[in-house]
């Protein structure tokens, strides 16, 4: 049962450059998942509600996307500054609305600073080139915004998954629209706040808040030039469908269940706290996390090692709660069903004593002796939650991880580098971890995963996202006096 806290207040919208109160008579309560205490109220914004901030958007757009990138990008330095600044105020709300660990929230914020740095280089990588072609004649090729854009994000990185795309997009000239989680709300605001405050002008960033009623407003809305979309992969392919069947760009990074692949030369203990790590870090809900450990031939040493330091992760403690009550019930019905013969750990009563009662905490569990199509081994529990599949070869290790639908982050843990080899050329994903669990592209190489882990061309981060938040324009042009020409100019 949630809680109210005294100061409940109700979440403004932020359109036109100053935060708006939704007049939506429909709200849903955001809780703080340490506590289980209702934080806010948020509204369920209306479609009209989302066409008015577009036109406040698009009219902010005209003057922002004529400016020039240079002058873009000071908007960019001053929110890096800022966000460095005021790293501890930030890293609050994300623990607050989400219940990241300190340590995991502050890791959050510099990765969503990488963004900012890599999209204040804008005027160096999009400089562009020329070429004379045929005498006097040269082509040229410069980017254009889009126009308006939006942004749909997902609760479990409620500042930096944002960031992933507003620095671009709005270094290539675009005004942004983001729909944050409704369950997670606060960090957008901060955004807009921080935004505001570094200089971008008014109208250029809004902030729409919603559910699906918003989020297919945005799909079908005529205004909207682009679509990011970040969440689980039935959202992602509703929204890839509905948006490019009204003719706009879509990238939408959808679910994962991650694959570690663990040989018997790998280092027993490194491979153990690794491993470890990428299942419990915030509380396994990371499209990154490792979900399935394939062993190769005879490491139970390893997996021994991986049992007793899994065993002592204490929820409250050394890792944060589940979003909500109802995440907690899905993941405990996973460890339920899986059933006492096919657990080799069951910690869910792993949770501290002075976690605050109303919290959302439950401790690891690991499920071994499943096939690989139990649903412990194919879907995404997003839980602190291992699944071990055995085998016997790194064939058979590769024919498991190729099978599995999703294609987000991959593993191996190895001493040889004929393994790591075999395996960074085979393994079915967008990104690949050479003893490494979080396989975290740092910029400028992009996030972005493979097969049902994303919808739509390129990545969502690094080179790739100027291209998608941007369209180019290829210039022709002759001003010598001479009149002769050939066929090709
Ligand atoms: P979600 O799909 O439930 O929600 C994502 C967004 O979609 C939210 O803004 C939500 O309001 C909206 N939404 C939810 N249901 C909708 C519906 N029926 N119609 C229209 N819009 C809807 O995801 P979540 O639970 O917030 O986040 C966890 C998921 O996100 C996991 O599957 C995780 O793997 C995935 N994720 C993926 C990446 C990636 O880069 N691949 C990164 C982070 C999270």
């Amino acid at each position: 049962m949630s809680s109210v806290k005294a100061t409940v207040h109700r979440v403004a919208n932020f359109v036109g450059g100053q935060p708006f109160a939704s007049p939506s008579p429909r709200t849903l309560p955001a809780t703080n998942p340490t506590t289980g205490e209702i934080i806010a109220e948020v509204p369920m914004s209306t479609a009209a509600e989302l066409d008015d901030a577009v036109v406040r958007a698009a009219e902010a757009q005209r003057g922002w996307g004529s400016t020039t990138v240079k002058d873009r990008v000071q908007v960019l330095f001053r929110m890096k500054a800022l966000m460095e600044a005021q790293a501890d105020q930030l890293a609050a709300i994300i623990i607050e609305e989400n219940g990241k660990t300190r340590e995991e929230a502050l890791g959050s914020i510099l990765r969503a600073v990488e963004c900012v740095e890599f999209a204040s280089s804008l005027p160096q990588l999009v400089s562009g080139g020329a070429l004379e072609v045929s005498p006097g004649v040269e082509c040229r090729t410069t980017q254009f915004p889009l126009g308006v854009v939006a942004g749909i994000t997902p609760f479990n990185f409620p500042l930096m998954v944002p960031l992933w795309m507003i620095p671009t997009a709005l270094a290539c000239g675009n005004a942004f629209v983001l729909k944050p989680s409704e369950q997670t709300p606060l960090s957008a605001l901060e955004l807009a706040r921080l935004f505001d405050e570094a200089g971008l002008p008014p109208g250029v960033f809004s902030v729409v808040n919603g559910d699906r009623e918003v989020v297919e407003a945005i799909c079908d809305h005529p205004g909207i030039k682009a679509i990011g979309f970040v969440g689980s992969t039935k959202v992602a392919q509703a929204v890839y469908r509905r948006g490019t069947s009204n003719f706009k760009r879509v990238r939408a990074m959808g679910g994962a269940k991650n694959h570690l692949v663990v040989v018997p030369d790998a280092d027993p203990e490194m491979t153990a706290t690794n491993v470890v790590a990428s299942v419990t870090g915030c509380a396994g809900q990371r499209c990154m996390a490792a979900a399935v450990l394939v062993a190769v031939g005879e490491v139970d040493h390893i997996i021994e090692r991986i049992r007793d330091k899994m065993a002592a992760i204490v929820a409250g403690r050394s890792m944060g709660p589940m979003i909500s009550e109802e995440a907690r019930r899905r993941v405990s019905g996973y460890i339920d069903r899986a059933g006492e013969a096919n657990l080799l750990l069951d910690a869910r009563g792993n949770v501290a004593e002075e976690a605050p009662d109303g919290g959302y905490f439950i401790g690891p569990s690991i499920v071994d002796g499943v096939d690989p199509s139990h649903e412990a081994a194919c879907e995404e529990i997003f839980g602190p939650v291992l699944t071990i599949l055995r085998c016997h070869t790194l064939e058979e290790a590769l024919a498991i991880e190729n099978n599995n639908p999703y294609g987000n982050a991959a593993a191996v843990y190895t001493s040889s580098g004929k393994v790591a080899q075999t395996f960074v050329e085979r393994a079915g994903a967008g990104m690949i971890g050479v003893n490494i669990g979080v396989p975290v592209p740092r910029e400028p190489f992009a996030f972005g995963g493979w097969y049902d882990s994303r919808f739509g061309e390129g990545d969502i981060t690094g080179f790739g996202a100027i291209d998608f938040w941007s369209q180019s324009k290829k210039i022709t042009s002759k001003w010598s006096d001479e009149h002769r020409s050939n066929w090709m100019s």
